[in-house]
């Protein structure tokens, strides 16, 4: 059986609307309503609705690409049609969080619901894993794929890792069933007799960079020529998925760009008006493009939830070759909301009403237990999660179970986020700043009222102030930082 029939549940809730005794009289009435049509297809709606049968799973996930660098998000000249059309037919959020302001946190807490201090996959000194570390993604961490492989789900990861590159901690030792793509990030392994320090990001060649492309747990290629990489990803998601049409799947496809060095393929080259940036990240969009018209065309689009996210904001010292935050203030390695605010969109039709724009809260962290929720799967209770079932916003049932953000720089907690408030303790731009500056008290913004963070209102608010020193309390009561697998 493919999906689980919901019948379980219509016939439960059914049992619940049944009077305590059989009175004729009151079975006579329910039917009246049956056949005027009042009560059972509402219910069978409201139910469905509640209650979809476990779908297929996508996550999109891009790498240093902006909250202002989609169409839909606001950018006046990258083009971005396929995007903005999954965003016209799902649901756009504008408050949604990754986890932490650099790749290797953000990617572990995506897939764990895990702030990363909790599975020791952040640092203060080395801020991802690099192809010299010797730690990774530890085997006591529960991830999505291993939730969903129990569940029955097919597994696939392809794409950055980012989580570890020797055997054991690789996607297919963390519950995926294949895994094809560069294991870090694509500017490592830069060879000796590359250019040197900028030059070689301006007309960057994929010699350059001597990073392998794995299949499963084999190198397959070295240097990977990196003008292929978006293209040969999709080719390959888009097999998995012809493949599993049959049964239920999950893929985490995370591209290596728009990271820099910046490759594309040759049918988006110079293509863009945004430059080499912008070919690039119309590629990613081409094949996000292609994953949705597959799923119409097999006729999974009803089936399958799909979630385009980035790992984290833009990379601003690169210029040109960085992407933007729009409105927000700061990028990439910041907790400033440039640094870890995502342009994110939900695609479900026929679950998600089309043409939706939330504000609601939420975080990468959320799809484990949104997806948790979906597959009918528990969470597991041994371990603190960080982690909110989203499905009342993904389905339009009501307001977002998450009202607080931590932010974090490391293992350093670096501000608050509570309904619309943000507090500071400290801040760090994300170069040209050597260490964090403190603030007591903190700074206070109205991230509703003012998103670019320009107004500090801490002294009109004191009882605001007042009740998110309280939550860094219950926070820190509980907190149990794991050592640093990014020291190793
Ligand atoms: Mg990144």
């Amino acid at each position: 059986m493919r999906h689980r029939p919901t019948t379980g549940h219509l016939w439960s809730a059914a049992r619940i609307h049944q009077p305590a005794a059989g009175s004729v009289a009151w079975r006579g009435r329910l039917l009246m309503l049956v056949a005027a049509g009042v009560l059972w297809p509402p219910a069978t709606a409201g139910l469905r609705a509640q209650t979809p049968a476990p779908p297929n799973l996508i996550v999109i996930y891009a790498d240093d690409l902006g909250y202002g660098d989609l169409g839909c998000f606001g950018h006046p000249t990258l083009a971005t049609p396929q995007l903005d059309r999954m965003a016209a037919e799902g649901l756009k959020l504008t408050q949604f969080y990754s986890a932490a302001p650099v790749c290797t946190p953000s990617r572990a807490a995506l897939l764990t619901g895990r702030l990363p201090l909790r599975s020791g996959m952040c640092s203060n000194t080395r801020r991802v894993l690099f192809p010299d570390s010797k730690g990774g993604l530890p085997d006591s961490e529960i991830t999505l794929a291993e939730v969903l492989k129990e569940h029955g789900y097919a597994t696939a990861c392809i794409g950055k890792w980012h989580l570890g590159h020797l055997p054991q901690f690789l996607p297919t030792r963390h519950g995926f069933d294949s895994y094809f793509g560069v294991p870090y990030s694509n500017d490592m392994d830069r060879v000796a007799d590359a250019p040197k320090g900028r030059a070689a990001f301006q007309e960057p060649r994929s010699e350059y960079w001597n990073v392998p492309l794995m299949r499963n747990e084999q190198i397959i290629e070295r240097p990977a020529d990196q003008t292929t990489l978006t293209r040969r990803y999709t080719d390959e998601a888009l097999r998995f998925i012809r493949e599993h049409r049959d049964r239920r799947f999950f893929l985490y496809l995370a591209h290596s760009m728009p990271h820099v060095p910046l490759f594309r393929s040759p049918p988006f080259a110079d293509r863009s008006v945004r430059g080499l940036y912008g070919d690039v990240v119309e590629e990613v969009d081409a094949s996000t493009g292609q994953v949705l018209e597959l799923l119409r065309q097999l006729q999974l689009d009803r089936q399958t939830l799909v979630v385009f996210c980035s790992d984290n904001g833009p990379w601003l010292i690169f210029n040109e070759q960085g992407g933007s935050a729009g409105l927000l203030r700061d990028g990439k390695g910041s907790t400033w909301e440039g640094g870890v605010r995502e342009p994110t969109i939900f695609w479900w039709p026929g679950q998600i009403e089309p043409g939706r724009t939330s504000a609601e809260l939420g975080s990468t962290m959320d799809l484990f237990a949104t997806m948790h929720k979906l597959c009918g799967a528990e969470l597991p209770a041994d371990r603190v999660l960080d982690s909110y079932d989203l499905t009342p916003v993904l389905l339009g049932q009501g307001a977002s179970h998450r009202k607080t953000v931590f932010y974090y720089r490391g293992y350093q907690l670096m501000a608050v986020r509570h309904g619309p408030w943000k507090a500071h303790f400290q801040t760090q731009a994300s170069y040209g700043q050597p260490a964090p500056m403190r603030h007591d008290p903190p700074i206070l913004y109205h991230l509703e009222r003012d998103p670019g963070e320009q107004w500090d209102v801490a002294a009109q608010q004191p009882d605001v102030l007042a009740t998110i020193r309280q939550l860094v309390a219950e926070h820190q009561a509980r907190l149990q930082p794991a050592e640093s697998q990014l020291e190793k």
